[in-house]
């Protein structure tokens, strides 16, 4: 029985550094993981290329009102100083203003479509730039406090170490063997504790004649069901 409690004293501090193991490699993850920022970054950068190319095109549509507007203009003063010189000439003139004026109405609600445009992505750019400049000062916060706590985990994980190495000269080299073989096909928990006739790991109540005979055949008491060590507190 002795021996199965120190057994049982190593499953401890086995099950503690398995899981200081996995909450150090999860700190890890997270530290390695910058990929909020970069999304961040692509989003950015993606909603400024698009604000640039609004811009542009509002430019060349200006450019093409005001090209319009001069060529009206110099319609209007043609149709005005007496250089024409009979109806159809007037009735041709007044026509291509028409066609001009309607032409130059288009650009212009597409200058509007434009600006409306470049107002949303301008704002929508900002409210990014904000985000962004909140998730840069979370993440510095967030890495201390994941470097903090690896250096922590480090040194609970060493002293954890240092008593299972003390651990293990209290257990026996064939029971020590048996052990290690059930941690790793038994999801590291190779020793089981016995609460009201029901092993605590695989939740099956013990037939006393099963796990009589394991034990007798192993030297130490196992559950009849899946093998795992029996210790009872
Ligand atoms: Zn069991």
């Amino acid at each position: 029985m002795e021996n199965i409690k120190h057994l049982y004293n190593l499953q401890k501090i086995d099950s503690q550094i398995d899981t200081l193991k996995s909450i150090f490699v999860e700190s890890e993850d997270k530290l390695s993981d910058r990929s909020e920022l970069i999304d961040a970054k692509i989003n950015i950068k993606t909603l400024k290329s698009e604000l640039t190319a609004s811009e542009v095109n509002l430019r060349l549509n200006q450019n093409k009102i005001d090209d319009i507007e001069q060529r009206i203009a110099g319609l209007e003063k043609r149709l005005y100083n007496g250089e024409l010189r009979n109806n159809r000439e007037i009735e041709l003139t007044q026509n291509e203003q028409a066609v001009l004026v309607k032409q130059k109405e288009e650009f212009e609600d597409l200058s509007l479509q434009l600006m409306g445009d470049i107002e949303i992505k301008d704002s929508n750019h900002k409210d990014l730039e904000g985000k962004m400049s909140d998730l840069l000062k979370d993440r510095v916060k967030l890495e201390a406090s994941l470097k903090s706590q690896i250096e922590d985990l480090k040194k609970q994980i060493t002293m954890l170490e240092q008593s299972r190495i003390k651990a293990l000269q209290a257990i026996s080299k064939h029971i020590l063997v048996i052990y290690e073989s059930l941690r790793k096909s038994k999801a590291g928990i190779a020793v089981a504790v016995v609460k009201g006739g029901i092993c605590d790991a695989c939740r099956i109540a013990l037939s006393s004649s099963n796990s009589q005979r394991v034990a007798e055949a192993n030297e130490l008491p196992r559950c009849g069901s899946c093998q795992r060590i029996l210790y009872a507190i």
